[in-house]
């Protein structure tokens, strides 16, 4: 069959399109560029599935479309629910990869915590996630498939980019994200309730500022550059000092703080100095400190500092007037917690 070949047109994920973008995409094939937003509904308020569905579009746009475009769908392979109402699902991809995100129901709002890779590069060593090197980037539907699959059955309210992977390292597939999860036509969630965490990636800090308005949240997790080499790979990379002054530049609208994350890790960061280099280090910075218990996992090398060395911790930061909450860890029982999307998984817990 030498000289033989069928060319068969690859269809692009319309949910790879920012509005912007999916606007040039239609003015491409000659359409009117409000289109964009009528299509952004149906994906995203109304969670279509297929062209057919669209049906203020006329029938041979509708035909057209769906010749040069697919509509691609997230389905749950496996779903766990905490006994304190935390919901992991578990995602098989085209690929054959996996990926989790977790709903995390409170009183008075619904987080959603989405993965933005599979695995990550950064080998940070008290997160499991970070054990298992990076497969890949997820493209930006991907992304909002996890928001999608969700939202069919469940109300979100916020949404937090701290599940599987380093955000700023997959930065356009996940500007992309943001952008479909803020926008008017599309998910419709306030900038103010969407949160990047981030391991300290310096000039993606900056990037992110410059193309959305999100929250931002920075994993410190140390005092000093010594230590948190040692936690934190990339920190030799991008020292403590580089991300303070990323961190004093982020652009932040009226009243909004800086989340600082800070993983309490027994005998590592935990003492009353630490405290005290913490305060000094965020002086002047708008931050709110999040402090998270070291999770242990099986085969972790770091333990969850006692109750007393948090307290401690906590009241000293609040003592110098710094807002902060220890967080509570929740869904700890389907192992949903930081750092432990996909533990089971990987240790061959498949079924
Ligand atoms: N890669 C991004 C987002 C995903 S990690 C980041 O590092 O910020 C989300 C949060 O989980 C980070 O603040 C990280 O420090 C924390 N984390 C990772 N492993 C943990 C563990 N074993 N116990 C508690 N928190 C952990
Ligand atoms: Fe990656 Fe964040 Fe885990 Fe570090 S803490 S390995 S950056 S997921």
């Amino acid at each position: 069959m030498k000289g033989f070949f069928i060319h068969v047109m690859e269809k692009v994920d319309i949910k790879n399109f920012s509005l912007e973008s999916l606007e040039d995409f239609l003015q491409g094939l000659g359409k009117e560029k409000y289109r964009a937003k009528q299509i952004f509904k149906w994906l995203y308020q109304r969670g279509a599935t297929s062209f057919e569905d669209m049906t203020n579009l006329s029938k041979d746009f509708r035909r057209e479309l769906a010749l040069q475009a697919r509509i691609t769908t997230l389905e749950p392979e496996k779903i766990e629910i905490s006994v304190d109402g935390t919901k992991k699902y578990l995602f098989l991809l085209e690929d054959g990869s996996s990926i989790e995100s977790v709903l995390i129901p409170e009183e008075d709002r619904a987080t959603l915590c989405v993965s933005t890779q599979v695995g990550c590069a950064m080998g940070c060593r008290f997160c499991l996630t970070g054990t298992f090197k990076l497969e890949r980037n997820l493209s930006c539907a991907e992304i909002v498939n996890q928001i999608c699959a969700f939202r069919g059955t469940d109300r979100i309210t916020n949404i937090v980019l701290m599940g599987m992977g380093e955000p700023l390292a997959n930065l356009d597939n996940v500007i992309s994200a943001l952008k479909i999860m803020t926008c008017p036509d599309g998910f419709q969630i306030s900038n103010r309730r969407v949160t990047v965490s981030t391991s300290g990636l310096v000039p993606e800090i900056e990037r992110l500022g410059q193309a959305v308005t999100v929250n931002l949240a920075v994993s410190l997790n140390a005092t000093t550059d010594e230590q948190r080499d040692l936690l934190m790979p990339i920190n030799k990379k991008y020292p403590i000092a580089e991300l303070i002054v990323a961190c004093r530049n982020f652009p932040l609208p009226n009243r909004r703080m800086i989340t600082i994350e800070y993983v309490l890790v027994r005998g590592v960061n935990d003492s009353l100095d630490d405290a005290k280099r913490l305060v000094k280090l965020l002086r002047g910075i708008p931050v709110k400190v999040n402090l998270i218990r070291f999770n242990e996992y099986d085969g972790c090398e770091f333990r969850t500092p006692e109750q007393d060395s948090i307290d401690r911790f906590h009241s000293y930061l609040l003592e110098k007037n710094l807002t902060v909450i220890t967080r509570a860890s929740r869904g700890a029982d389907i192992s949903a917690a930081c750092g432990q999307l996909r533990a089971k998984l990987e240790k061959g817990e498949k079924n």
